[in-house]
């Protein structure tokens, strides 16, 4: 394959486009750094566009992920008092959003797929694009690839299924460690074609996963009223199954075949009863690797609802393990996520983004929700960029700076819960 090198050097480099990737590099851009936002997809958006998760859950919706969805509630809903937008609708409001930004570079279409350094600094990374190799540049990088294969890559350590009770002191944990990671699940949107009546969605097996119409109930719960209100169109969590590894493609592949199984009776039904089915163009993958950090957050932390000195985001989600059951019976007030959670161990150039942050795998059942990985987003992208304003390593920057630049103007971030 032919390389070429990028002509440009950039500050900050962001690998993957969701949630986690678009409000670091927004961020990021906004504090100053000439920044680049690398996306292996033609589009931006991650689970919002490739998995079709529509719908924010979890709390707090602020910065950067709080304008994008407004954006969306003012051009792009449905009708009024929507809760979710079609995948369609988050990819204009993302575009408008990264748009104005002037520091901010995007390439979508562009894998990495290599990392150039001496194992604790990354020089440039190597992105494919077809048949043509991209060597870029830069002085900080940012892991937003939901997969945390970047890290491993750069030589970061590297956590995958459940930890044992003993790894971080978590009651809810297993007395030894596996390889177990949360279930997937393919989602969908059916829609009514003129001419047919409403079709009581409680018919369908995989209901109770969970089916919304653009109202904030779910169909199971409230079957009359989701028939009532008639929206025509639903948001579906398809079916859950187990995938033997997240990290292997081809495993992910056996897993789609057999969700697409799972769900063939649905889907007959939905047909026979007038209603198009679009499925999301991967399956979900809740879970794959997390990377170790200076801290490892555990689910303890999570229900006691902590808030330690170097907060930089916060989180307000229960303990939410697809396949497990693992209840939160602590006070719910949220939690902080500690900036040394976002800084891995081993390579000192990199921060990290969205889910595949230092956590324990039941604390990160909380925090994988959307607007609390659009937090930890915004946060990892100013501290990069404070980090190459000082010429200084993250794990060298001081916390306190970070929330300070922050909870300043352009960023307005809040810290409280
Ligand atoms: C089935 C399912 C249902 C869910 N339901 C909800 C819900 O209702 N509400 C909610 O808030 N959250 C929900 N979640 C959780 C949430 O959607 C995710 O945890 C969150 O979106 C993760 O964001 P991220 O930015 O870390 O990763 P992602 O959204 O996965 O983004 C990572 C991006 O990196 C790109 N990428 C990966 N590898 C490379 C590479 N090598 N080179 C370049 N780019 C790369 C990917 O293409 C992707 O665009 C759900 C998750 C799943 C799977």
């Amino acid at each position: 394959m032919k390389t070429i090198k990028h002509p440009v050097q950039y500050d900050v480099v962001v690998a993957g486009g969701g949630v986690g990737g678009i409000t670091a590099a927004v961020a990021a851009a906004r504090s100053g750094a000439r920044t680049l936002l690398v996306e292996e997809d033609l589009v931006l958006g991650g689970a919002l566009t490739d998995y079709f998760v529509a719908m924010l859950c979890g709390q707090p919706t602020r910065g950067i992920l709080l304008e994008i969805l407004n954006r969306c509630i003012s051009r792009h809903a449905l009708q009024h008092g929507v809760n979710w937008f079609l995948p369609s609708g988050w990819l204009h409001a993302i575009a408008a959003i990264c748009g104005r930004e002037t520091n901010l570079e995007i390439m979508t279409g562009a894998r990495l797929t290599g990392v150039r350094g001496d194992g604790g600094h990354i020089d440039a990374i190597e992105v494919d694009c077809e048949s043509i190799r991209r060597e870029i540049t830069a002085k900080m990088f940012i892991e937003a690839t939901g997969t945390g294969w970047f890290a491993e890559l750069a030589g970061c350590e590297i956590m995958y299924g459940r930890d044992a009770r003993s790894d971080f002191g978590e009651r809810h944990a297993p007395a030894q460690r596996d390889n177990q990671v949360q279930q997937v699940t393919w989602m969908y949107i059916s829609q009514k074609l003129p001419g047919f009546p409403p079709f009581d969605m409680t018919r369908l097996e995989n209901v109770r996963l969970g089916v919304l119409p653009q109202e904030d109930y779910w169909f199971h719960a409230d079957p009359a009223k989701a028939v009532a209100a008639n929206d025509g169109i639903y948001l579906h969590w398809g079916c859950r199954t187990e995938c033997a590894d997240t990290r292997d493609s081809v495993a992910v592949g056996r897993a789609q075949q057999t969700a697409l199984q799972l769900m063939e009776r649905d889907h007959a039904l939905l047909r026979e009863n007038g209603y198009t089915v679009t499925l999301a163009p991967k399956i979900g993958l809740r879970e794959v690797r997390r990377v170790k950090g200076l801290h490892v957050l555990s689910s303890e932390e999570v229900m006691n609802n902590q808030f330690p000195d170097d907060t930089v985001a916060v989180g307000k989600y229960e303990l939410d393990i697809w396949g497990e059951e693992v209840r939160c019976h602590a006070p719910w007030n949220g939690y902080g996520i500690p900036y040394r959670s976002l800084v891995p161990l081993r390579v000192d150039n990199l921060l990290l983004a969205g889910r595949i942050i230092s956590g324990s795998h039941i604390a990160m059942s909380s925090y994988r929700v959307m607007p609390i990985v659009g937090n930890i987003g915004q946060a990892a992208g100013v501290a990069a960029a404070l980090a190459v304003k000082h010429r200084c390593s993250p794990a060298a920057l001081a916390p306190r700076s970070v929330r300070d630049a922050l909870t300043a103007p352009p960023q307005n971030q809040i810290l409280e819960p």
